[in-house]
């Protein structure tokens, strides 16, 4: 759990045109958001970048030069022949940091398959800095944030309900508003006890020590084989980067497997490549009509050379959801953890990323899971809301990073911290 230094929900009436950099797994994206004078307005005008695969395994200085000429590029493109004083900027940054202050951020360990040597353990924000000062552009890094931290606070400023934001893609994480009081990493600064503080719970790392979930052959697998063996375990059973490959060692498994004939006489080397099915692959799985599965069956011919029968596509459909759903199912356990420790019996819980938006039945599958954990009275109706529901959140990369970087912004001119 780390603090972040983000220490208000916002009003709606925050104001300013401040820059967001949103380093993902597959696309780097600048933003340029303007919040106006209206209540809970934001305006936004963003580009996205490639995030070239070899960079992932590449050196520091690739990355940091990388990410600098795309911001340079942003200004020069939407700022041509102006000049520019220097603009705010609210850097998301979605892997662990331990932040002393907001514009500050040690990088604990890369998760998500990353593997950039040199930034482990280092203060990420210099060498930003250093790499922005080359260029001379003219950009202030205000804010370091977490992905969670800015859905959180995004989802707050239009909808004052949202209490917690989640992340439900590539990775998995969390954030919410804690009391400084309760956060014993901080008792040593002596800050009023009842200060909020939003919390990054990193909860990818719950169980990093085996000892609460049960884990299957193939979750142990796929540790095994990460650039990060026993880090980031919970994370492992549910964020998408994970679900496709999963289910493709589970296949080659009952390939394998003399006793069940599945695939039998068939080649099954395209299927043997680590991380050749991503969650989009399962989530059409999913989508299929079961009466016939044919999609599933074309899918398997194209892009496996794989000839299915009928049992053996029911067998990959349930096996699909069997994997969806447990996702599902352990996502909703973290945000029962946190309405519980905070008492939470009615709240919105802003959620984002590609499996919460785009995985069939991932968000039912949650509510229900909810329910039975949290064990509600049955509903009423179909339409009645959920005590705690789980929405999709405002960008919290584009305008919560913004937003963060202005209730900096305002928390430096009142002389706090
Ligand atoms: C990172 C978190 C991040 C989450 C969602 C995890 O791998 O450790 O910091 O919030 O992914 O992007
Ligand atoms: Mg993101």
């Amino acid at each position: 759990m780390n603090p972040t230094w983000c220490m208000a929900f916002p009003t709606g009436y925050e104001t300013g045109t401040y820059l967001a950099l949103d380093m993902g797994g597959t696309n780097l994206r600048v933003c340029e958001i303007v919040l106006t004078d209206e209540k809970s307005e934001f305006d936004i005008i963003q580009s996205k970048y490639r995030m070239p695969e070899e960079l992932k395994s590449g050196t520091s200085e690739e990355l940091w030069e990388y990410i600098a000429d795309c911001l340079q590029q942003f200004i020069e493109s939407h700022h041509a022949g102006q000049k520019l004083e220097s603009l705010p900027l609210g850097f998301t940054f979605s892997y662990p940091a331990t932040q002393d202050y907001i514009d500050h951020g040690v990088l604990q360990r890369w998760t998500k398959g990353f593997d950039i040597d040199g930034v482990e353990g280092k203060n990420v924000v210099p060498m930003f800095e250093a790499a922005i000062a080359k260029r001379g552009a003219p950009i202030k890094l205000t804010a370091l944030i977490n992905d969670t931290t800015g859905t959180l606070i995004a989802s707050a400023y239009t909808d004052t309900k949202m209490k917690i934001g989640c992340i439900f893609g590539t990775g998995c994480n969390a954030a919410y508003m804690e009391n400084c009081g309760s956060i014993p990493k901080l008792a040593h600064m002596n800050l009023p006890p009842d200060t909020p503080m939003a919390i990054n719970c990193e909860w990818g790392a719950f169980d990093n020590e085996h000892k609460v979930l049960p884990r299957t052959p193939y979750d142990i697998i796929i540790d095994k084989d990460s650039p990060r063996p026993g880090q980031q375990a919970f994370e492992k059973m549910i964020a998408g980067l994970y679900l496709g490959e999963l289910f493709r060692l589970v296949l080659v498994d009952l390939h394998d497997n003399k006793e069940v004939h599945i695939f039998e006489g068939q080649n099954i080397d395209k299927l043997r490549k680590a991380y050749t099915l991503d969650s989009s692959f399962l989530s059409l799985v999913e989508e299929d009509p079961f009466e016939n599965l044919s999609e599933t069956g074309d899918l398997f011919q194209n892009k496996l050379g794989i000839t299915t029968t009928h049992p053996e596509l029911e067998l990959i459909r349930r096996l699909a959801e069997l994997i969806g759903t447990r996702a599902a199912r352990l996502s909703s356990c973290g945000v029962a953890a946190i309405s519980k420790k905070k008492g939470y019996e009615t709240c919105h819980v802003g959620a984002d990323g590609s499996v919460f938006n785009k995985y069939p039945h991932f968000k039912q599958r949650g509510a229900q899971a909810l329910r039975e954990i949290l064990d509600w009275p049955a509903k009423k109706s179909s339409k009645e809301e959920d005590p705690i529901e789980i929405l999709a959140a405002e960008d919290g990369s584009g305008v919560g990073a913004a937003l963060i970087a202005a209730l900096t912004l305002k928390r430096v001119k009142e002389g706090n911290m």
